[in-house]
């Protein structure tokens, strides 16, 4: 298979006739665009921008819409879809846009984000176990008001964090627990739908028959046609549904006309139109309120992990497995298990895994099911391991334990997207289900598919439902992989059927299945289907091309557009043959990640970075909501910005620059958060780099590269430097003429620097030849000329251990600042100076120590990206932050900690989000805690001061958002006092307006704590 090689480019030309790439054509949809301005309230997005930003969700798909509308509430949806209709264009419904089969992209479509301002909670029934949505509603945010009540929603997508309940509607999503609990159809009770001419129903069970059911037939109107063409269709077609929808615990593909009519509890027929909607993936209608049915979430849960040298014995096993009480049966393979053990990331939960585990089923047990958990292991123990089929046994009953084992589960995804290069394991025969007990010869026959079209791929997830998560490995920058993508379609397809299973089990027909559906469900249905589709949306407007399609002839004859028409999973591709990257000669090393390009493309659109709880990325979209200030979204604007899809001078436009990377405030969440690792914050630093070198740079931006020059000059002026930034006038000057934010206290200079103070004290308190170790603590801009304190109370907890500090007057500054604002070849100046100076002490057995954390990993990231050779690796490797490096060696095992009650008192720890990122923040708090504290970890993300960034005037509120989400964590924390090490984080907080001063660094409390 031919990999495509990106195009080398040095001087960065994205001009589309050198790449081949379609442009998004805002002209031929300016009436559009202002009539729906007129009549909606929501933000409406028609720029070429919104047309890349919505262009892509999930899946391999990419297809350009019209625009996006974000409607705030039901009469904006209503307008959105009358003004679409008079203008006869096509119309979107989204949630989060994770889908993995392109139903959430539409070519020429009015995108509704729903995601925006319809996200409330509107009811929680506790005692009907009820809970009533609008559309933008995440998952895991209902399902945490839920908890409250010991209630859930049942389905369980992996990507509960972000994806929005009704795009799981959209999809009838399940997860791994679909073998307890079935699938959404099963729990959506009542919509409230707009159809695509803008009229609104409400669906709900409604007995046939009934004096209910009466009155909405003789009422007449739209509502009526539609009960009786759904029944209809149910009762003219009961055959053909009895015969072709298989008898599967999941099976998304087509329209639900199964479920639509089915007998109640009291042994009533009923009929409710909701289940028709799910899974409808947008084309009959949108969605903008949902009732959904609750379970109850069991207290306790255990796993047991059955390890078999076999793939196909595995498989063997699964339909025995269901005859115990479990409530998930998950597989793994050894491709899965080697990608984790190559991964720094998620080797350790691989390592308990058996040598020799071809094959390994999860089963998971809960309270509900089960009153005594290792009864029931024992007995699966048994059935599997002492009969031989299986050769060893994993089980875990604590959380911790079956976290680890669900962490190795769900990182089969992650591991096999951030395969280096262009084949790319990807979906689009990825959640095909059989009966359990067809697997074993499904995968057998599958395997042959695979080899006959010279691809493999990697066998993983819910194996108890029968749905195998299989992505062979393909390049689809390819026409021949194209090609090979369809034909290995063709041949599972058929097998699927031979195995009497659905082409989706989980995510959906969107554009990579639909094309199929007429294989699966015979022509009678597959009328029906189109029937069915007329009924709701006779012009065929509600996201064409999903679910249902006409072929050409017959869609002409009947007057339906033409999008309406055939179904082609080769077309709309995301890369495809025609696409094109360029490769810059960059600034920064980007070998490691397989060049820039790479790394850009490297986003698979999963929506991980839309998550607003846990982890760092990504914090401006946490405060804003915005699309574009997702990660996401930035990648998306790159990828389109090297392959041309923007005009070629966009990139260094001033509007780029600022709205698409000078809004990221650089906090490296996304390298370790995304998981493929897209650092965003190195993609930025080369684009601003290059930005600075066409276009030249501005004054302040000079002025924060130059931020140890500042300091030091206005340390040389201290007091006077202080004084005079507190002058009246003085902060509004400094906002016009440098665009510094008026409402911020600017760092205070002291005369007194750490250096200073450290040399009035003659240095070292502990000799070289005295000590257990040797460090030079590096005296970072905001230690030496603001902070002092910091730095002297690192060198007495150092002092406490033994150890020899040393603090050279010949160093640069680290070259964060320079770096962050895209002045490369400064930062680069700058690390080379340090290594030079450094690598002898290095060498000699010093470690290099920081008090600023974004400055300890600029030593021990970004230099490696800055500088080739031995000396840069080996001070990169002996850098540390000051308590990384004390918990790494464990020298306060060689201090005495006071015992009083200040020290025992709670202690909040907001982290460092660079240390957050290369995984070295945890450091800290294991020292404070050993050093008496209680100390809280805040669950937090970036501060959003971000070095210079919450200086800036038009960032100001956008870094105050940021820091608001930082003071609520704290304010919900059972600790007042609060540390932390970041200097940017000490300044966010001590402006906080109820803040008695900036807090301490955590290297001071330990200092306090010693005993002296
Ligand atoms: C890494 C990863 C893991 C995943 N794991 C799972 C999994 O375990 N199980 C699973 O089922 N899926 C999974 N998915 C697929 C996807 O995340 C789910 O289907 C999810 O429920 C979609 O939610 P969303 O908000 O992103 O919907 P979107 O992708 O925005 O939309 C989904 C569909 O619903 C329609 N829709 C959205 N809103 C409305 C509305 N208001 N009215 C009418 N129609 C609407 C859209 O048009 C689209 O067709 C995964 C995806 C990724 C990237
Ligand atoms: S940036 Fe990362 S987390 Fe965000 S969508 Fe892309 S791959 Fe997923
Ligand atoms: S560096 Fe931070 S702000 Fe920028 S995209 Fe990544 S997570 Fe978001």
């Amino acid at each position: 298979m031919a990999t495509q090689e990106p195009d080398a480019s040095p001087r960065w030309d994205t001009s589309a006739a050198a790449l081949g790439h379609d442009r998004p054509d805002v002209a031929a949809y300016a009436a559009l665009a202002s009539d729906l301005r007129e009549r909606v309230d929501g933000e409406v997005q028609f720029d070429e921008y919104a047309q890349v930003l919505y262009a892509t969700d999930g899946s391999i798909y990419r297809a350009k819409p019209a625009g996006v509308v974000c409607p705030r509430d039901v009469d904006d949806v209503v307008a959105a879809h009358e003004v679409a209709a008079d203008h006869d264009v096509p119309v979107l419904p989204r949630g989060t846009g994770s889908s993995l089969a392109g139903q959430a992209v539409g070519p020429g479509c009015v995108v509704l984000d729903m995601s925006r301002h319809m996200d409330d909670i509107v009811a929680v029934d506790a005692d009907a176990r009820e809970a009533t949505v609008q559309p933008g509603v995440v998952q895991d945010h209902l399902d945490a008001r839920l908890a409250e009540d010991g209630l859930k929603f049942a389905p369980d997508p992996a990507s509960s964090g972000r994806a929005t309940v009704v795009g799981g509607i959209g999809n009838n999503s399940t997860g791994a627990h679909s073998v307890r609990y079935g699938i959404t159809d099963a729990y959506t009770e009542e919509l409230e739908v707009v159809l695509a001419d803008g009229t609104r129903i409400h669906t709900r069970e409604v007995v046939l028959g009934s004096d209910e059911h009466e009155a909405i037939i003789d009422g007449g109107g739209v509502e009526a046609e539609l009960y009786r063409t759904v029944e209809g269709l149910v009762r003219d077609n009961a055959d053909e549904i009895a015969e072709k929808y298989p008898n599967l615990k999941r099976s998304v593909s087509g329209y639900n006309l199964h479920k639509v009519i089915y007998e109640t509890d009291d042994g009533e027929e009923a009929i409710n139109l909701s289940k028709l909607f799910v899974g409808a993936e947008g084309t009959l209608g949108t969605v903008v309120e949902a009732t959904v049915s609750l379970v109850s979430k069991p207290a306790e849960t255990a796993l047991a992990l059955y390890c078999f040298d076999d793939l196909v014995d595995a498989m063997e096993a699964v339909p025995v497995a269901l005859e115990y009480p479990v409530s998930a049966v998950e597989l793994m393979d050894d491709e899965v298990f080697r990608l984790a053990r190559e991964s720094t990331e998620y080797a350790q939960y691989e390592e308990p895994i058996p040598d020799g585990t071809a094959a390994a089923l999860m089963l998971e047990w809960d309270s509900e099911l089960v009153d005594d958990f290792e009864a029931a292991v024992a007995d699966t123990t048994a059935e599997f391991v002492d009969a031989g089929a299986a050769f060893d046994v994993l089980e875990a009953y604590s959380d911790e334990a079956q976290g680890k084992l669900w962490k190795l589960r769900k990182a089969a995804i992650p591991l096999l997207m951030s395969l280096e290069g262009d084949p790319k394991p990807y979906p689009f025969i990825e959640d095909a289900t059989v009966p359990p007990e067809e697997l074993a010869a499904y995968v057998q026959e599958f395997e042959d598919v695979l080899e006959a079209h010279g691809t493999s791929a990697a066998y993983f997830a819910h194996a108890g439902s029968g749905t195998l998560h299989i992505r062979p490995i393909l390049n689809l920058k390819d026409g021949e992989g194209i090609e090979t993508m369809h034909s290995i379609t063709d041949d599972v397809t058929d097998l699927v059927l031979d195995h009497f299973g659905a082409f989706s089990g989980e995510h959906g027909d969107g554009l990579a299945r639909t094309e199929f559906n007429p294989k699966m469900y015979g022509p009678q249905l597959w009328g029906a289907f189109q029937d069915l589709k007329s009924a709701f949306d006779p012009d065929w407007r509600m996201n064409p091309g999903k679910v249902v399609y006409v072929d050409g002839d017959t869609a002409a004859d009947r007057g339906y557009p033409e999008s309406a028409a055939d179904t082609d999973m080769r077309e709309n591709l995301r890369y495809g043959a025609e696409y094109h990257s360029i490769e810059p000669q960059t600034a920064l090393d980007f070998d490691d990640e397989g060049g820039f390009s790479h790394l850009v493309e490297l986003c698979n659109g999963c929506g991980t970075c839309r998550e607003t709880e846990g982890d760092v990325m990504c914090p401006t979209y946490r405060a804003s909501g915005e699309e574009i200030q997702a990660t996401r979204g930035r990648a998306n604007m790159l990828r389109a910005a090297i392959s041309g899809e923007l005009p070629e001078e966009e990139l260094h436009s001033e509007r780029f620059q600022e709205e698409v990377l000078g809004l990221c405030v650089g906090c490296k969440g996304c390298m370790s958060d995304c998981p493929t690792g897209v650092d965003l914050a190195k993609l930025k630093a080369e684009v601003k780099h290059e930005h600075h070198e066409r276009e030249g740079a501005g004054l302040r931006e000079r002025l924060f590269a130059d931020v140890d020059v500042a300091s030091r000059v206005g340390s040389a002026l201290a007091p006077v430097a202080n004084a005079a930034t507190k002058l009246p006038g003085a902060r509004t000057a400094m906002e016009r003429t440098l665009g510094i934010a008026a409402e911020r206290d600017l760092p205070t200079f002291t005369r007194d620097t750490f250096r200073k103070r450290f040399a009035r004290r003659g240095g070292a308190a502990v000799s070289a030849a005295e000590a257990d170790a040797r460090v030079v603590l590096f005296p970072d801009t905001y230690t030496d000329y603001s902070m002092p304190d910091a730095g002297m109370a690192a060198v007495e907890v150092l002092e406490a251990a033994n150890v020899h500090v040393r603090v050279p007057d010949d160093l640069a500054a680290s070259g964060r600042a320079a770096f962050s604002t895209g002045f490369v070849e400064k930062a680069r100046d700058r690390a080379a100076a340090n290594v030079e100076t450094l690598a002898p002490f290095v060498e000699e057995g010093y470690a290099v120590v920081f008090v600023e954390p974004s400055d300890a990993v600029m030593f021990q990231d970004e230099y490696r990206d800055l500088l080739d050779g031995d000396a840069v690796e080996a001070v990169s490797a002996a850098s540390y932050g000051v308590l990384e490096y004390v918990d790494t060696h464990r020298l306060d095992e060689a201090m005495a900690f006071r015992e009083d009650p200040e020290t025992g008192e709670p202690l909040a720890y907001h982290g460092h989000c660079n240390q957050k990122a290369v995984n070295t923040d945890h450091h800290a708090v294991g020292v404070l805690r050993r050093a008496g504290y209680d100390v809280d970890p805040l669950d937090t993300t970036c501060c959003g001061m971000a070095g210079s960034f919450g200086y800036e005037a038009e960032h100001y509120d956008l870094s105050k958002a940021i820091g608001s989400m930082l003071f609520e964590t704290h304010d919900e924390s059972r600790a007042e006092a609060i540390t932390a090490p970041g200097a940017s984080c000490r300044s966010q907080l001590g402006d906080r307006e109820e803040a008695s001063g900036q807090p301490p660094h955590p290297v001071e409390k330990v200092a306090a704590a010693l005993e002296r």
